[in-house]
């Protein structure tokens, strides 16, 4: 189920390594807004200690103990697949969520000088896509404008492949950074509204590209709400307690263990030195 990388894709964690660690982050903020970023960090942890979610296609399989080579085989294949799937989708839903708690947040920052036209939208997620453009590109990981473009050029093939239409907001045009949130929130209503087809097996009932275009597209997008997450919070809220972000990454821990991990030749030479440590 793997795609091959580009070299900039490579540089990403793992989804649900970066997902945990974002969790972690999150759980850090304090002050009068904690209860907001505590449940930001709740969703993000709940995505991030996702394994997998199992699909049997054997369940409605009536005569399954008669059942013959091949059909065993698609019935596997339907299951192996919709289990990736399924997997990516419910990270996918439960990093929404913790967006959506974002947007609330976020709303209390919004000002209408933000926007393109100085206006104030009602919904807290088009506020967020607008407030998106207060942040500075070196507040953005690097190749964030690469992560960007990946996901609008796979969403292009979706539209393509499923006659679909995007309604963007028609004041940023593509590669703009707040792209990247207002692709999200199309993308999260097509999913909300069973418009993004589900019941698929890439061996039988759609093409590979098909599939790994829809399995790509979720990946891709929980990734981009991960980085948008970490930048509003970044630029926008101040209270981050760095001594218990420490604390909680077990820092004195790891400072121990680089010392216990030492060769002894590293101690010998340490000692015969007298360096301090
Ligand atoms: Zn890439």
């Amino acid at each position: 189920m793997r795609a091959e990388k580009c070299d900039k894709c490579s540089l990403l964690a793992d989804i649900s390594n970066h997902t945990h660690e974002l969790a972690l982050f999150t759980s850090c903020y304090c002050g009068e807004l904690e209860e907001k970023t505590y449940a930001i960090s709740e969703w993000l942890k709940l995505a991030s200690m996702l394994e997998n979610v199992e699909v049997s296609a054997w369940k409605h399989e009536l005569f399954s103990m008669f059942t013959c080579e091949p059909t065993a085989a698609l019935l596997n294949s339907e299951g192996k697949y919709n289990t990736a799937y399924i997997t990516e989708l419910t990270r996918f839903i439960f990093t929404c969520n913790a967006l959506e708690e974002t947007y609330k947040l976020m709303s209390l920052y919004y000002s209408k000088s933000f926007h393109p036209r100085n206006e104030t939208p009602n919904k807290p997620s088009v506020k967020t896509i607008v407030l998106f453009s207060s942040i500075e590109d070196s507040l953005l990981p690097k190749h964030f404008y690469h992560y960007l473009n990946t996901l609008e050029d796979l969403v292009k093939t979706y539209i393509k492949n499923h006659n679909s239409e995007f309604k963007y907001l028609d004041f940023y045009e593509e590669g703009h950074k707040c792209r990247a949130l207002d692709t999200i929130r199309l993308l999260r209503n097509h999913y909300a509204h069973g418009t993004i087809p589900i019941n698929l097996t890439s061996d039988y009932d759609c093409s590979m590209q098909v599939w790994s275009n829809l399995f790509q597209i979720i990946k891709r997008a929980t990734r981009i709400i991960l980085i948008c997450i970490q930048a509003l919070l970044n630029k926008h809220t101040s209270k981050f307690n760095y001594e218990f972000y420490l604390e909680c990454i077990a820092y004195e821990y790891w400072l121990e263990r680089q010392e216990f991990d030492m060769s002894k030749e590293e101690h010998m030479l340490l000692f015969q030195q007298g360096v301090p440590r």
